[in-house]
């Protein structure tokens, strides 16, 4: 199968209106479409999963205070995809999951589009974990008001975070193939006129769909038309982005630990554990060699 070279994902970071607007963008292409292959993803669960990602590593940039900062996004509505969690850090490694991959459903009626609210459901909430400046992790969660994701997040800063922001996230799909991805969010800041906000709605308004403006122009594209006649000034350098997870090989094996000798032995006996890590769908098949090996190691550091 031939596939058409995907853009590098990247993170780009702004100000416009004098600074009273704040900006951060990212085109996540190839990490959407990754995690559609590592997952087995269906179209619409793509697009949700999709959306999710993206706004966890713009969350990670608005709300992380040190380099390297996490944020947990958790979206549970009761439809069909059971839950979307996704993880963002500011310096642009993300993984993420769903609960049931293969949940989809057929084109909308009323405007042709994926139905992600109808496998995400509107009936529950949409959390967010972070870990605050004395290291204590924090969640604040909002019921969602659309399942569409964007509008969920965008209500999450508002409400929860006291952040007056907008939000757009999309994925687009051309048969299989993830061929853009992205989000922008925008926050106003204190000292934001009136006319700035009325320009801003409006170039948003007639920017038309996200993805579209990913696909003709890039991220960089996508701001600019956001920001059109508001001077927009970015900051310098992309911050490149991947789909990374934290997983490896020892980390499954020292889950094990967790279990009893008799557990251990048993696994022995069976020929062996497979282990599998549900961010990424990575499976660690860890023989008995290196299991009879764990009770003759010291323990290593769990991070
Ligand atoms: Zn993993």
């Amino acid at each position: 199968m031939t596939r058409t070279a995907l853009p590098d994902s990247h993170l780009l970071r702004g100000t416009a209106a004098g600074n009273t607007l704040r900006l951060v963008g990212i085109d996540a292409t190839n990490i959407v479409e990754e995690a559609r292959v590592r997952h087995h993803l269906s179209k619409t669960a793509t697009a949700a999963l999709g959306r999710t990602l993206s706004a966890s590593a713009l969350l990670a940039v608005v709300l992380g205070k040190q380099p390297g900062s996490r944020v947990t996004v958790r979206v549970e509505g009761g439809g069909p995809i059971g839950w979307i969690v996704a993880e963002g850090s500011n310096d642009g490694q993300l993984r993420g999951y769903v609960r049931e991959p293969a949940a989809d459903l057929p084109l909308r009626d009323t405007d042709g589009k994926l139905d992600v609210r109808g496998i995400v459901g509107v009936d529950g909430e949409l959390a967010v974990t972070r870990l605050l400046d004395n290291g204590e992790p924090y969640t604040g969660s909002v019921h969602l008001v659309s399942g569409e994701i964007a509008e969920d997040v965008s209500q999450y800063l508002g409400v929860s975070e006291q952040i007056p922001n907008a939000v757009l996230l999309g994925v687009y799909e051309e048969g299989q193939q993830v061929v853009s991805a992205g989000g922008l969010l925008i926050q106003a800041m204190p000292g934001v006129t009136d006319e700035t906000l009325v320009k801003l709605e409006a170039n948003i308004r007639h920017m038309g769909m996200l993805t579209d403006n990913l696909r003709v122009g890039g991220l960089l594209h996508a701001m600019t038309r956001a920001t059109e006649g508001l001077d927009l000034r970015l900051a310098p350098g992309a911050q490149p982005a991947r789909f990374e997870c934290r997983c490896s090989r020892q980390r499954a094996l020292d889950s094990l630990r967790f279990f009893s000798a008799e557990d251990r032995q048993e696994m022995m006996q069976a020929g062996g554990q497979e282990i599998l890590c549900h961010w990424c769908n990575e499976k660690y098949h860890l023989t008995p060699d290196e299991i009879a090996a764990l009770d003759a190691q010291p323990e290593h550091g769990q991070a």
